[in-house]
């Protein structure tokens, strides 16, 4: 069992308490994360505040360089951040689990240091020029979930620091090692201050909420569950944070009639099931034509049953448990529920401790839990329909729009029918793949902004104009 300190500007600070994190394979225990008081929130935030003072002064040049620095720390520190995030998330090494995530954090590290946004000239004539300034706003406050905790640190901070803002991130309590862990290596690549780290029980103090109202905090960058997404937006009114909320979702695929079953079954099941269903934007209800409904059902259990669960830290899982205790009771709640009314065509019992096996439920409604309710874990609901504007209807009926999906050999209709799903990514043919040139956010209440790419970047900027 290995101590984890926070990281104050530039170095470690521990806390009066702790609080334990378990592998969830195994229940064992992977390390003792520091329990932050408000007063150490306040000196993170201190510290993020004197570090803006030189940061936000640097040039693009010095920005740009900083961040391509970060990326290689990522990218040396890799496996052992790996190693890390499966212990205490408890997704597979291999596969779309923490190497994959590593991987994907350097990358989009990466296509954002590339990334600037340049003064934009919107008028020059004999009548005067106009110029359009993107500046920095002060100290960032981020929170992560424990889905994927290391990609959306990421995700938050190097847009922060790449527009010259400071951080002050808090992870999951679920998985805050690899946070830490990930925010010490930037460390050495970052002047102090510049990104600092607090981690709580959630429990003994309220730290999320204190940093949504914190008067030193400009802006909030949140991404968790639409619930806790709408307490940050309360709390962060008075103050008038700029927010990025990227919230939950409960994604629809609509499988049209002209589909091949077999060619499409991976698609489907892994647009479902990425990281045990974990993922914001997995698919979390199928909606599939009534002339190809058996087909697909048997298809998709065929692949589903040959896919291997198992403790991360073994090279052959693709797999792995639930990430906690309290999403493995959701899960088993929504399952249970539906196999009173749908027909189980795979899984739909839980296995030895958070392990719970890939599980395809058939013949269910609008109402039953586990279609109205986001799921987030390895469990799809199966809709049969007829008429394609009632799934359309079905897919739309929902305070969610976070994606969506269509599945036809026809793209050109298919594209026409995704463009009126109610939500901020569609995809044809596949689900749920997002690219770091691709602004990325929810509709309705699963979100307020975007991330990635540009769009994404000037989420961390104020615009000032000068006319002259
Ligand atoms: P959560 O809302 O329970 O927790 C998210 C974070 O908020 C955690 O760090 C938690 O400690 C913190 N928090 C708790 N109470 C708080 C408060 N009062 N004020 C501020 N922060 C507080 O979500 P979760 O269970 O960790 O993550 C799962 C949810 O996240 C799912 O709904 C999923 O769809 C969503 N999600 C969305 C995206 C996206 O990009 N849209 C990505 C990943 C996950």
């Amino acid at each position: 069992m290995s101590d984890f300190g926070m990281l104050i500007d530039g170095r470690r600070v521990d806390a009066a308490a702790t609080f334990l994190v378990t592998n969830p394979a195994t229940g064992a225990v992977v390390g003792a994360a520091a329990n932050a008081t408000p007063s150490d929130l306040d000196a993170a935030v201190a510290a993020a505040q004197r570090a803006f003072e030189t940061w936000s002064k640097k040039s693009d040049l010095e920005l740009k360089a900083a961040c391509e620095a970060v990326v290689a720390k990522i990218q040396e520190h890799a496996e052992e951040i790996a190693q890390l995030l499966t212990a205490e998330q408890g997704k597979p090494l291999n596969g779309m689990g923490s190497r994959f995530e590593l991987s994907g954090a350097a990358a989009w590290a990466g296509h954002t240091a590339s990334l600037s946004l340049p003064v934009k000239v919107l008028q020059d004539n004999n009548e005067g020029r106009v110029e359009l300034y993107r500046k920095p706003l002060g100290v960032v406050g981020s929170i992560t979930p424990w889905n994927w905790p290391v990609m959306i640190a990421v995700w938050h901070i190097l847009p922060a620091i790449r527009t010259g803002n400071t951080v002050v991130i808090k992870p999951s309590p679920h998985t805050p090692l690899s946070t830490v862990r990930l925010v010490e290596i930037i460390n050495e690549a970052l002047p102090p201050g510049v990104v600092n780290v607090v981690t709580s029980d959630d429990v003994t103090h309220n730290i999320g909420g204190a940093m949504s109202s914190h008067p030193g905090i400009r802006k909030m960058v949140f991404t968790g569950s639409i619930a806790t997404g709408k307490k940050v937006m309360m709390n962060a009114a008075e103050t008038m944070k700029r927010l990025t909320l990227e919230l939950g979702g409960n994604d629809a695929g609509i499988v049209l009639p002209d589909v091949d079953p077999k060619a499409i079954a991976e698609g489907l099941f892994w647009g479902g099931f990425i990281n045990n269903g974990q993922t914001c934007a997995a698919m979390k209800r199928l909606y599939v034509h009534e002339d190809v409904y058996d087909e697909v059902c048997a298809a998709l259990v065929d692949y589903a049953r040959n896919v291997p669960v198992g403790n991360g830290q073994e090279e052959g899982a693709v797999l792995g448990p639930i990430a906690n205790r309290m999403q493995f009771d959701k899960v088993k709640r929504l399952v249970d529920a539906a196999s009173t009314k749908g027909r189980v065509l795979l899984g739909g019992k839980p296995g030895d401790g958070l392990f719970f096996p890939p599980t395809l439920i058939a013949d269910l409604s609008a109402e039953d839990p586990l279609v109205a309710e986001e799921q987030f874990g390895p469990a799809l609901p199966i809709i049969k329909y007829s008429d394609v504007e009632d799934a359309i209807a079905q897919a739309n009926a929902t305070e969610n729009g976070l994606g969506g999906s269509v599945w036809s050999k026809n793209v050109e209709k298919a594209r026409e029918i995704g463009r009126r799903l109610e939500c901020g990514s569609v995809w044809i043919n596949k689900h749920g793949a997002i690219q770091p040139n691709a602004p990325f956010g929810g509709v309705k209440s699963s979100g307020l902004g975007v991330e990635f790419g540009e769009e994404g970047l000037a989420e961390y900027t104020d615009i000032q104009v000068v006319f002259s």
